[in-house]
């Protein structure tokens, strides 16, 4: 089978490794920026259940967290590279709501303790290296036969002669005519990368306005982030993001003023209007756009480019969780 994959992001990646998994297939990943050039490269690597304000638990995060966490198992397995820390994330809940909520999660759910007063340990949750785990899976998705061409594509009909083709293009699908028939928002968000002039009394990462996610380094570590709904442009805007995280950081982190900001990125989280669900669009026979993945990327990128790849070799669209699926023509 030939497949052609739009974007080498946490979607386009996975899918890749998942397809060259179940059987062989002559695949190219088409990228113009290369891996991980888009919001996978930025991302501040938090893996776990209850993203959002709200702090709900997110639709079948069970299965999605578990399908990220065997995978980056497998990675590190594979390539012998620390790429990620499965030591649990703290939330911090903001106000009465929140600890009510978060009081009901430790009842409820087998993966959320209550730590000390107001602190809550959740400990599924993973810290994740991004631009190791991109890199890595990408030299995985390598080894079994897929090739990367450093290339924009501006419409399906660029390609020819291909059994499938993915858009997996984050921000960039707008540029497509099928994007119109789904109905998402762009937010751009910016990230700090800083470093801790004191060490950390504690290595795990922390959420809770804002958040402080560990990075690849001790004493290195990522702080976000904005959500942006009118940007002019996607370029990072430092004093923007310093003027907006800052704040947020200090509610729930003292030491602010011992953090050395060193460098600001920006992305743009593609979601579906109305609903976190992501987006898998098959426009039959042979074209799919996976999209819609928010700032949900790392727990559902695998767990839908598993069901995805199945869907693709089967042949039977059923293997989709039909939430997440839309059949347009
Ligand atoms: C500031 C910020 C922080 C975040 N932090 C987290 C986090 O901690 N945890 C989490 O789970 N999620 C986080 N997210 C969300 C996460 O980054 C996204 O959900 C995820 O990266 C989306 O992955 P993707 O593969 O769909 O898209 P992308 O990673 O954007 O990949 C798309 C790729 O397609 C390429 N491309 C686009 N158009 C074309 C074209 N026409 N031709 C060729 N190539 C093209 C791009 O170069 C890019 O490499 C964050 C997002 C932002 C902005």
């Amino acid at each position: 089978m030939r497949i052609a994959i739009i974007g080498a992001g946490f979607c386009g990646l996975a899918l890749s490794y998942f397809l060259l998994r179940f059987g062989k297939s002559d695949l190219t990943l088409f990228d113009s920026k290369g891996i991980g050039g888009g919001a996978s490269g930025i991302a501040a690597g938090l893996l776990h259940p209850y993203p959002g304000e709200q702090g709900r638990r997110s639709w079948r995060a069970s299965e999605a967290i578990e399908t990220t966490a065997a995978l980056l198992r497998e990675v590190e397995m594979t390539t012998g590279k620390k790429i990620a820390s499965f030591e649990g994330i703290i939330s911090l809940p903001q106000n009465e709501e929140q600890m009510l909520t978060w009081i009901n999660h430790s009842q409820r759910f087998k993966d959320v303790e209550l730590i000390e007063g107001n602190a809550f340990l959740i400990t599924s949750g993973i810290t994740v290296n991004c631009q190791a785990y991109l890199r890595n899976l990408w030299g995985m998705v390598a080894e079994r036969g897929g090739c990367l061409i450093k290339r924009s594509i501006n419409s399906f009909s660029d390609l020819e002669g291909y059994d499938h083709i993915v858009l997996a293009g984050g921000n960039g699908i707008a540029h497509f005519p099928e994007s119109e028939k789904l109905r998402f928002r762009q937010t751009k968000g910016q990230v700090l990368k800083a470093e801790a002039l004191t060490p950390f009394q504690d290595e795990r990462s922390t959420v809770s306005k804002g958040y402080l996610a560990k990075g690849e380094a001790p004493g290195i570590c990522y702080l976000g982030a904005t959500y942006e709904r009118l940007f002019t442009s996607v370029e990072p805007d430092r004093a923007i993001a310093e003027r907006e995280i800052l704040p947020k950081i200090a509610r729930f982190f003292p030491d602010v003023d011992q953090l050395r900001i060193i460098s600001c990125s920006s992305g743009v989280r593609v979601a579906r209007i109305g609903h976190y669900y992501p987006i898998i669009a098959h426009f039959p026979p042979s074209k799919w756009v996976f999209t819609g993945m928010g700032s949900r990327g790392l727990l559902y990128h695998a767990y839908l480019a598993q069901a995805l790849a199945e869907a693709i070799y089967t042949g039977n669209a059923a293997k989709i969780p039909s939430e997440v699926y839309t059949q347009t023509v």
